[in-house]
């Protein structure tokens, strides 16, 4: 998977800091170095010095100050954005075992910003070869972690898709989904259309992410220095390492920054390197309905309008995702629940595929997702010297393709042409 050469980048206007290298050269041999035993964290210093830490949750200082303010931490790579794929970007630099210091940082706690509020659906399907090629990377590592972790809030479902019967669902579908038509949904909650059928498909599930990514950033602070309610402030590419200012009044310094900011895409503190990718916030809702899911439930995916019904276990009650056409909103403005017109367009829809259970929706979740331009997920780096790699705009699935999302970014790190990644198996190459 993935390719080693020079990625693409999309040049950006920098700060004042891009020309003016913060630090020592960076040596990119080392991450294609061998891993030693025992955590990265605990290792010796390098013999170059250039990291003094490696106890997690020491304070790390280097003995310079940059242009006389607080000095300066180093780390091989610094994650900014504690949601899905910024946790999963962590994870993936340590599974390949990579010696590296890494730390993730949010300015909240991890799992909090669209991560808590996901529905946390996988379906097997994607509307472009690329996304099904995804689709597959995370359904593998999603049913490995599973198996490997039964704990995890990781739920396998049975799925019933609605399409139009001319359509039908082989064009979205992975093949390993073993789309079957059916004569019908169980139960009369959701009527099917004359021209409309139902096919059953494998492979869904659904998951708590939040509940997924404090357990999972659980693990890795043996190998993570993960700081939480730390805002970043600036980001600053260089020609060697780049500087990462924080709301604390400390400067970090990294050999690479992935930057996974879900739909914070256009903060103050990055959004003269990400503007050029047209990233656009959407807004993304969901109704909560009165309804205990039973343990035969199946979740029903309605291919026209594109949403679905998901009968959350975990939570006592029933979730109807719908699409909302709600752009460019701000994620901080989303803070004072739902509008009348957001309840009134979800319950309009929910009323014209499951009238029954219109009456049911009183209230939801509303948030909102960043959305590239060609409703794939980006991941490319940045600058000249793809030091910041951005990972997410995942319209809407970035729960669901976050494993495959953080694949690919962290095949963007220079490891040296022999390396295979740990996590993967099934290339993706369609780009
Ligand atoms: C209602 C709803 C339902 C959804 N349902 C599904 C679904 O069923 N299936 C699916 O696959 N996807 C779904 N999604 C989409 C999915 O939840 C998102 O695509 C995914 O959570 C994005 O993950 P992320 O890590 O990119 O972003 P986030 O989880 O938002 O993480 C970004 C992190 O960056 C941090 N941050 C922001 N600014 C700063 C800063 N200045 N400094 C430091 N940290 C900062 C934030 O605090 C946040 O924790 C849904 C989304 C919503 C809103």
């Amino acid at each position: 998977m993935g390719r080693p050469g020079r990625p693409e980048y999309i040049p950006a206007q920098f700060g004042r800091a891009a020309a003016r290298p913060c630090g020592p050269q960076f040596e990119p041999h080392r991450l294609a170095q061998p891993p030693r035993d025992g955590s990265a964290v605990r290792r010796p210093q390098r013999r170059t010095a250039r990291i003094f830490h490696r106890m997690v949750g020491e304070t790390v200082t280097r003995g310079r100050r940059h242009r006389g303010n607080a000095a300066m931490t180093d780390f091989d790579v610094i994650v900014i954005g504690g949601g899905i794929i910024g946790c999963l970007v962590a994870r993936e630099v340590i599974a390949r075992g990579m010696d590296v210091s890494v730390a993730l940082l949010d300015r909240d706690l991890v799992g909090s910003g669209a991560s808590r509020r996901s529905a946390g659906l996988h379906f097997p399907r994607g509307a472009s070869a690329r996304v099904r090629a995804m689709t597959a990377v995370s359904q593998d590592y999603y049913q490995r972690l599973r198996r490997d972790h039964p704990d995890l809030p990781i739920h396998p479902l049975e799925m019933s898709v609605l399409a139009r019967e001319s359509e039908g669902v082989d064009r979205y579908y992975l093949d390993r989904a073993n789309a079957t038509r059916v004569a019908g949904l169980p139960g009369d909650s959701v009527p099917v259309p004359p021209g409309m059928g139902v096919w059953n498909v494998d492979g869904g599930h659904y998951a708590d992410v939040a509940a997924l990514v404090v357990a999972l950033t659980a693990e890795l602070r043996q190998r993570v220095h993960i700081r939480e309610s730390t805002a970043v402030t600036a980001v600053e590419p260089g020609r060697d390492e780049v500087v990462v200012r924080l709301g604390t009044g400390e400067t970090l310094c990294a050999a690479t920054v992935f930057l996974a900011p879900g739909p914070w895409v256009h903060a103050p503190a990055w959004r003269a390197v990400t503007a050029p990718l047209a990233v656009r916030v959407k807004l993304v809702a969901a109704m909560h309905i009165d309804q205990a899911p039973t343990a035969s439930d199946r979740v029903i995916v309605f291919q026209d309008p594109d949403a679905f019904l998901l009968p959350m276990a975990h939570r006592g009650h029933w979730l109807f995702s719908f699409t909302s056409q709600q752009w460019d909103v701000e994620p901080d403005a989303l803070t004072g629940g739902a509008s009348a017109a957001c309840l009134a367009e979800g319950r309009d829809v929910l009323a014209a595929v499951a009238p029954r259970l219109a009456a049911r929706a009183t209230a939801g979740r509303v948030f909102c997702d960043a959305y590239s331009p060609n409703r794939e997920p980006l991941i490319r780096a940045l600058d000249p010297d793809r030091r910041v790699i951005f990972a997410g705009a995942a319209n809407g699935s970035g729960y669901r393709l976050a494993p495959a999302i953080a694949a690919e970014a962290v095949d963007l790190l220079s490891i040296g042409p022999a390396r295979r990644p740990l996590h993967v198996d099934h290339p993706i190459r369609s780009r």
